[in-house]
């Protein structure tokens, strides 16, 4: 079974496109199998992985309101090297739709139960906005990776991530827990950002990614050749970064599975 992230945060603009696009094609540089899935109607992770938003037979809008299966919807990158399930505009009606349909909150957890044991890795970008395709990636996730600046109002924009997350956890997904928090656009010349980082160490100590991800401007510029930084420039900062972060995704997933086995055999 594939590991399920949803990378969320309902501020707009903190990098949680970015951290999908290149957290993924990072996780196959270590061999690992990767499928993307993009559910902010923006499309913005479809288009960043070389795919045309405004041709798509089906996207995540047809998978979650039941009109193809998510094999038809898959589609393969050349250059990224994971899977995609790609979005457009369309998914904007999907929000109300799926408000008149049975299992609202979970048709994405059952859309994927279906490709969920070919993958290593299933990273589902998400809306700036806590609202029902958000609710639909927490509902399927094991993990939540939390993206965000270390600006004056991050840590308020937190509580209410918060709040939803043990919402989530004591209804729908009991397993769902906190997989990191990922400081993005990183620049410790700026004072602020040091003093709020300190702070977020403060209260969320090891749930903090070690990795933090500098600004780049590889990191921008990809986007709009349809390529991950990787594929791009591999030797900028932004690649490198992503690459420490895969890492360190990767080790405490399998440590998290060592521990999960130990206390099976203990009976703790
Ligand atoms: P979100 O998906 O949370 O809205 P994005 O990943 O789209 O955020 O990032 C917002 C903007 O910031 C984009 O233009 C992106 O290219 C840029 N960006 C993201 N991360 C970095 C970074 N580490 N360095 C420089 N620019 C970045
Ligand atoms: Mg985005």
């Amino acid at each position: 079974m594939g590991k399920i992230l949803a990378v969320t945060n309902q501020k707009g603009g903190v990098g949680k496109t970015t951290s999908c696009i290149n957290l993924s094609a990072s996780l196959v540089a270590t061999k690992r199998k990767v499928l993307l899935i993009d559910i902010d109607p923006q499309g913005n992770a479809t288009t960043g992985s070389g795919i045309n938003k405004h041709d798509l037979e089906y996207s995540s809008y047809h998978v979650l309101t039941g009109r193809c299966t998510i094999d038809q919807a898959i589609q393969s990158t050349e250059e990224a090297g994971y899977d995609v399930v790609p979005t457009n505009a369309d998914l904007t009606a999907a929000e109300v739709e799926l408000m008149s349909l049975e299992a609202k909150e979970t048709r994405l957890r059952n859309a994927l139960a279906a490709v969920s044991d070919r993958y290593d890795f299933i990273l589902i970008d998400c809306p700036p906005s806590l609202n029902m395709l958000t609710l639909n990636a927490l509902a399927a996730a094991e993990g939540v990776i939390i993206p965000m600046q270390c600006e004056y109002y991050a840590l308020e924009g937190l509580t209410a991530l918060m709040e939803t997350i043990t919402g989530i956890r004591q209804t729908i997904n009991p397993k769902l827990h906190i997989e990191g928090l990922l400081r993005t656009m990183y620049d410790p010349r700026i004072g602020l950002t040091n003093e709020v980082s300190r702070q977020l160490i403060g209260h969320f100590g090891d749930q903090v990614y070690r990795t933090v991800i500098p600004r780049n401007v590889r990191l921008a510029e990809a986007p709009s050749h349809g390529k991950p930084v990787l594929a791009y420039d591999r030797t900028s900062r932004g690649a490198v970064a992503y690459l420490a972060l895969a890492g360190e995704l990767v080790r405490r997933h399998e440590k998290s599975v060592r521990e999960l086995k130990t206390e099976r055999k203990t009976g703790t």
